[in-house]
Formats: C-alpha cells, sequence, structure tokens
C-alpha cells in the first residue's frame, strides 16, 4: 500500500473539502486558519481581503453570518461581533478616542461602561465629562471643543427613560462628536437608531440577541466607514466572538422579532397589573402613560420592550421579602432571556451608588428589576402578587 500513513490521513483526510450541502443553518467554522492554493493568493489577500480567509480574528465565516444578520436588522452597512457586550464597548470607544480627547458619559449608563471610562480610558488620557441624562442634547450642544464620542444608552437600567435619540445624534452631529448608543435593553425590534441618526449602535448580544442565557457576546453596527475603525481595533486587541457563539447567535436571532414582540405584550400587561396596587409605590415602564418618557418611547419605539422596575413600599427590606417569594421568576442577574428574571438594582447593578444618586436616577432602595420571559403573562402576574403578599 503506497500514498499516506495513518498519522498524516489523521491530520488530512476529510478536512477542508468544499461540500456542497444545501444546509438550512451556518455551519460552525471551527477553525483559526484557512488555506491558500498559491503565494498569488495569499499575497492577494493583502491587496483586498475582501471574501478571502487568513486567520480566525481577522475573519470567520460564522461570525460573519451573525454580523450579517445584525447589519440587516439594525439597518446598517455593517456590524462587528466581540466575545461579550464590553469588549464590544471597549472597541467601540478605543476606535473613537485618543489621548486628550473628551468623552462625554451619560450620568446613566451600565455600571461596567462607566467602569471602562472611569478605570480605564481615562488612564490612557481620555477625559471623561459626566453629561446629565436630562437634557442631553443641550449638555452636548455646550461641550467642551474637545469632546469626541457621546455614551448613552435607551431604555436605561433600571428606570427605562428613553432618550431624544434624534436630538442627541443631531445635537452630536453638529458639534462633530461620535454618538455611541447602547441599545441592548430595546433590540433592533423595538429601536433602530442609525436611521435616527447615530454613529454607532453597540449590543450586548447576550441579552435579547441571542434570548436563551446561554451565550456571552456583544456587538457594534454602523456606517462602513466607522466600522473600519473598530474591526482594526479588534484585529489588534482580538476581542473576537467565537465561532460557536456566533451559531448560538444566529439561532437567537431567527426568533428576535416573535420573542421581543411577546416579550412586549407580557411586560406591559405585568406592569398595568403591579400598578396602582397599593403595596406598590411606582411602576417603571415606558410604554405606561405614567412613565415620565411615555411620549416620547411612543414616537421611537416599537415596543416598551422586556424589562420593567417597581418600587415596594417599605424600602429594601420589603423588597427582598418580595424578592425572596418569587416562585416562578428567578431570582437572578442579566436580562433578555426566556426565562423571567428579579432582580435588586441597590445590590446588584447599582450597589455603590449613594443615596443622592439613587434618588438623582428615580431608583429606590425598595425597587426590583424584572425581565419577562415567554412564560404565560397570567403567570408571571399571579407569580409577582403573591410575592407582592410578603412585602
Ligand atoms: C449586559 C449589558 C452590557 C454588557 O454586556 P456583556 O455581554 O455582559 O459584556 C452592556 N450594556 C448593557 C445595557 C447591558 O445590559
Amino acid at each position: 500500500m503506497t500514498g499516506p500513513k495513518l498519522g498524516t490521513l489523521a491530520v488530512h483526510a476529510g478536512e477542508g473539502e468544499t461540500l456542497a450541502v444545501p444546509s438550512t443553518t451556518t455551519p460552525v467554522y471551527q477553525a483559526t486558519t484557512y488555506r491558500f492554493d498559491t503565494a498569488a493568493d495569499a499575497a492577494a489577500y493583502l491587496e483586498a481581503p475582501e471574501g478571502r480567509w487568513l486567520y480566525s480574528r481577522l475573519e470567520n465565516p460564522t461570525v460573519i453570518a451573525a454580523e450579517r444578520k445584525i447589519a440587516a436588522l439594525e439597518g446598517a452597512e455593517g456590524a462587528a461581533c466581540f466575545a461579550s457586550g464590553m469588549a464590544a464597548m471597549t472597541a467601540a470607544l478605543q476606535a473613537s478616542l485618543r489621548a486628550g480627547d473628551a468623552l462625554l458619559l451619560c450620568d446613566t449608563l451600565y455600571g461596567q461602561t462607566t467602569r471602562l471610562a472611569r478605570d480605564v480610558l481615562e488612564r490612557f488620557g481620555v477625559e471623561i465629562r459626566p453629561v446629565p441624562f436630562e437634557g442631553l442634547a443641550a449638555a452636548v450642544a455646550a461641550a467642551p471643543t474637545n469632546a469626541r464620542a457621546l455614551v448613552f444608552e435607551t431604555p436605561t437600567n433600571p428606570t427605562l427613560r428613553v432618550a431624544d435619540i434624534p436630538a442627541v445624534a443631531a445635537a452630536c452631529r453638529a458639534r462633530s462628536i461620535r454618538s455611541v448608543l447602547d441599545a441592548t435593553f430595546a433590540s433592533p425590534i423595538n429601536l433602530r437608531a442609525l436611521p435616527m441618526g447615530v454613529d454607532l449602535v453597540v449590543h450586548s448580544t447576550t441579552k435579547f440577541l441571542n434570548g436563551h442565557s446561554d451565550h456571552l457576546g456583544g456587538a457594534v453596527a454602523g456606517a462602513r466607514s466607522l466600522l473600519d475603525g473598530v474591526l482594526a481595533m479588534r484585529r489588534t486587541t482580538g476581542g473576537n466572538m467565537d465561532a460557536a457563539a456566533a451559531y448560538d447567535l444566529l439561532r437567537g436571532m431567527k426568533t428576535l422579532e416573535v420573542r421581543v414582540l411577546r416579550q412586549n405584550d407580557t411586560a406591559l400587561r405585568v406592569a398595568q397589573a403591579l400598578e396602582g396596587h397599593p403595596r406598590v409605590e411606582q411602576v417603571m415602564y415606558p410604554f405606561l402613560a405614567s412613565h415620565a418618557d411615555h411620549a416620547l418611547a411612543r414616537r421611537l419605539l416599537r415596543g416598551g420592550g422586556g424589562v420593567l422596575s417597581f418600587t415596594v413600599r417599605g424600602g429594601y427590606e420589603a423588597v427582598a421579602r418580595v424578592h425572596d417569594a418569587l416562585g416562578l421568576v428567578a431570582r437572578a442577574s442579566s436580562l433578555g432571556g426566556v426565562e423571567s428574571l428579579a432582580s435588586i438594582p441597590v445590590i446588584s447593578s447599582h450597589r455603590n451608588a449613594t443615596d443622592a444618586e439613587l434618588r438623582a436616577q428615580g431608583i429606590g432602595r425598595g425597587t426590583l428589576r424584572v425581565s419577562v420571559g415567554l412564560e404565560d403573562p397570567e403567570d408571571l402576574v399571579e407569580d409577582l402578587l403573591q410575592a407582592l403578599e410578603r412585602a
């Protein structure tokens, strides 16, 4: 017998063949590197990498498929996927700022984004300028001349505030300040911010986009010219999404609209059931008429989203009893999954906030945040009402 020996066959047999399989799903390309036929092909990559393959920190077909789906959902020229929402935010800001620039940091941000600015970017010479959510467009207009980027969120955590995105984006454009919006709580089903003038939209795909609490990832979407800088940053810093994670994201996104529309309906139903309850001081949900940004939310959002918050009378002790009495709703952080989750901001996202900061943001010691899943809405209402009996 001639031909390759067993060890060689073990390495090569069956690999890298182009199988024309009309699969309905995108395979997981579990490869770090790709073959070139010739030196001319390898050299051609350097001239025009588009449509060619070199190394998976640079490009991976499964990840690219997920990026194309996100770009399509956001109405973006492109998207870039990352290992986490924080890796996505990091690359978006690193690509937008250099030492000496000022970053406008909205005062209602995901805690880790604030830490990224204050503990990391500031050390590299970026000046951090806090700007208030209230009157954000005016604060942008009055920003110092070295302001180069703004980070803000809609809806915010945990009070579900909605920014006047077109006004804020226009104020940024007028000053050549790059607007970066974390739209994780909205998902592209409820909010498409790029057509409203925002420069870069960031998602933690860990939440609604994947939707099954089994994936950690992030994405940045925007115009090609801006995205190229974000991709260059990813090539160098290496916060890439893994191909297997991209598959989970692709699969999750297929049901994104069905899930989010149902979660919108359920969250509104739950919010209405809680509003006016004698043990509830306040319910925060953008599609309730009582919400501070109700008119704006109805104008900008397709739905109020899957997250609502409410403040129980009696402060922390009371909300802790409600929290501990939940049956169907799991006591867990995160959001956007098929199972309902509840967490108390003052012992999670806002554990370091002072009383003054809590009051300024409308968060109480008795506030509970609930992310509704796909359970029957009436079962969720029943669970929350029985838990409120313990307040
Ligand atoms: C979860 C979350 C993040 C961070 O995303 P990770 O995937 O956990 O890194 C950023 N922004 C918002 C609004 C989030 O909810």
